[in-house]
């Protein structure tokens, strides 16, 4: 049975606004809140230059992120830098950080497993989940992972047996399970992975 389509806005890169340079870049080493703050206090967030023209980024601004359904911390500060020779800005992600949906993926983990979604890992935690939210989770993680195979192939990633062993039908959901259980991204961290992953291969396509 074809999965359905995955929206629009699951497959098709974020575009800066007209005129604006710059984007997202992701820190994907990143796992945790404690690492997040010290790399911003210490500064070693910076990237080592700007990936349009190479120079060098000033801080621009720190901007505070919600996180809802986190034990440890309602809001986090994001790190955005200028370069001013080309104009470009840069927002700082750390990996754990779900970009689209408030959340860390550590917490979005934990409510699609409780919803039966995702396999257990033991690293979730209870959540309080609106229903409305989690439908919406699900329904992302259910959609078509044709998008994303293809990222993968284009990169030429080492991954054709676990796309061959799913099928080309399979859904988002069941490529983070594939590729979990082969090994190819840790599992208790499966979502935040596989995100960090895509959107190095195609900056802006979503997981979810
Ligand atoms: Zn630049």
């Amino acid at each position: 049975m074809p999965s359905p389509a995955a929206p629009a806005y699951l497959s098709i890169p974020d575009a800066a606004k007209p005129g604006q340079k710059g984007g997202t870049l992701v820190a994907e080493h990143v796992d945790g809140i404690c690492e997040h703050r010290r790399l911003l206090e210490s500064g070693d967030y910076r990237p080592s230059g700007c990936p349009l023209c190479g120079r060098f980024l000033h801080i621009l601004d720190l901007r505070p992120r919600k996180l809802r359904d986190q034990p440890d911390s309602a809001e986090e500060l994001i790190c955005r830098y200028r370069c001013r020779p080309c104009g470009a800005v840069w927002q700082v992600l750390p990996g754990f950080l779900a970009r689209h949906l408030h959340r860390t993926w550590g917490a979005v983990q934990s409510a699609l497993v409780a919803a039966g979604t995702l396999e257990p890992t033991g690293s979730e935690w209870r959540v309080r989940r609106k229903p409305s939210t989690l439908r919406r989770f699900m329904a992302r993680l259910g959609a078509s992972a044709v998008v994303l195979m293809q990222a993968l192939l284009a990169a030429k990633a080492p991954v054709e047996g676990v796309l061959e062993a799913l099928g080309a039908w399979c859904t988002r959901g069941e490529l983070v399970e594939g590729l979990a259980g082969a090994g190819q991204i840790e599992k208790k961290r499966k979502l935040q992975k596989f995100a960090g992953w895509i959107h190095r291969l195609a900056p802006g396509l979503r997981l979810m």
